[in-house]
């Protein structure tokens, strides 16, 4: 599977979802307008094990055009009474198609009424704000409160592509669910629906909690091991790139990389990938991952945590997921293909997306799980 050239492009492709309700017939939820739908496999850059020189593979791929682009420029539209540039206009009109989950809020309770929300929440640009050192990704003291004032009413899980351990230390709330490694490592409740899958065991946390553990990727540990322990030490003469290990896949950030060396880190990567047909590689906001070839997403972490939950195929749940970079795009999916909820795409700029909302930024994320609550608590008691 090939990076698309334009699969990134702030033109928006108007391809039409399969289904003209954006909720659903059984949802009774109103119709809503088209948004641009993508399919999720155009936004994964995969490198298969092809054969051609090197410089060749990473240009014909489009790796250097996605790893220039794959941060957004964070543009705001003109609220002062300037003229508008003409990324303004277009973020205004990317809006239209992606509507604010702020300024839509109203609406969303409406389909929200009398159904039983669930939340899921990357956490990258989601919760916390993109920064340098990924290991100073840290969310705000006023963000954690919100996380765990919507959690006191609705199941909140964390999805996130960062080891689960890193990323429950950053957000510290025990209260939640986590999935971490692009969900292949789940932390879920105790139920017996999902008791019987494969890789799922029951374990006691550290608060004595009883959880179910669900590691589809277990048999690729020493493989990732190992591929973590080469992609340290190929890139440890490239100043500014960081290989994190985040158990079941694997994180080079070049964030911090001068933009000149991006295409020596592509090559060195895309090489090494050679060796380990069973691995492959996609693209986030300036790092690459190295994940098990696996019929295994955020979207298939959402729909185990709903089985889990007792909500599958549920006429009376709605889940909600906020994210921000490609990876969420397999859960937005997941849940405009199924007819039971619906993504929202934290971004500054536009971009397509199977999401049906947005929101800006993570102080925006924060104004909307604040807003959460607030109708929560402003609402009957059996919400
Ligand atoms: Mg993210």
């Amino acid at each position: 599977m090939e990076l698309e050239r334009n699969h990134n492009a702030s033109v928006l492709n108007d391809a039409s979802p399969k289904n003209s309700s954006r909720l659903g017939p059984h949802s009774g939820l109103p119709k809503y307008p088209t948004s641009a739908a993508v399919s999720s496999s155009s936004l994964l850059l995969t490198i298969p094990g092809k054969k051609t020189g090197l410089l060749d593979d990473v240009r014909s791929t489009g790796w250097l055009d996605a790893m220039k682009s794959s941060s957004p420029t964070h543009m705001f539209p003109n609220d002062s009474g300037t003229e508008l540039t003409e990324n303004d206009i277009a973020y205004r009109n990317w809006m239209l198609k992606y509507p604010s989950a702020l300024a839509s809020f109203g609406k969303l309770t409406s389909y929200a009424k009398d159904k039983k929300v669930v939340l899921f929440l990357d956490y990258d640009g989601t919760l916390s704000p993109i920064v340098d050192n990924p290991d100073e990704a840290y969310m705000s003291n006023n963000m954690r409160l919100a996380v765990q004032n919507v959690a006191k009413y609705f199941p909140t899980a964390i999805i996130s592509g960062r080891s689960r351990d890193k990323v429950l230390e950053f957000v510290g709330l025990t209260e939640l669910y986590y999935a971490g490694s692009h969900g292949m490592d789940i932390m879920g409740p105790v139920s017996p629906s999902t008791n019987t899958h494969e890789n799922c065991v029951r374990s006691t946390e550290k608060q004595g909690k009883e959880v179910k553990l669900y590691q589809p990727a277990s048999e690729f540990l020493p493989m990732i091991d190992e591929i973590y322990r080469s992609l340290v030490e190929i890139t440890k003469e490239i100043e500014g790139s960081t290989v994190e290990n985040n158990r079941f896949c694997v994180s080079v950030h070049y964030r911090n990389v001068e933009e000149k060396s991006w295409t020596t880190i592509a090559e060195l990567v895309h090489d090494i990938m050679k060796n380990y047909p069973r691995l492959r590689l996609t693209h986030g906001r300036k790092v690459l991952e190295v994940r098990p070839v696996l019929d295994w997403d955020k979207g298939k972490a959402c729909e185990f945590l709903l089985k889990s939950l007792g909500y599958s195929n549920s006429d009376n749940v709605l889940p909600i997921y906020v994210g921000d970079d490609r990876t969420d795009e397999d859960a937005f999916k997941v849940l405009r293909d199924g007819n039971q909820g619906f993504g929202i795409l934290v971004s500054s700029a536009p971009k397509a997306s199977n999401a049906f909302y947005s929101l800006r930024d993570p102080s925006e994320v924060l104004e909307f799980l604040k807003l959460v609550a607030m109708w929560k608590e402003s609402s009957a008691p059996q919400l």
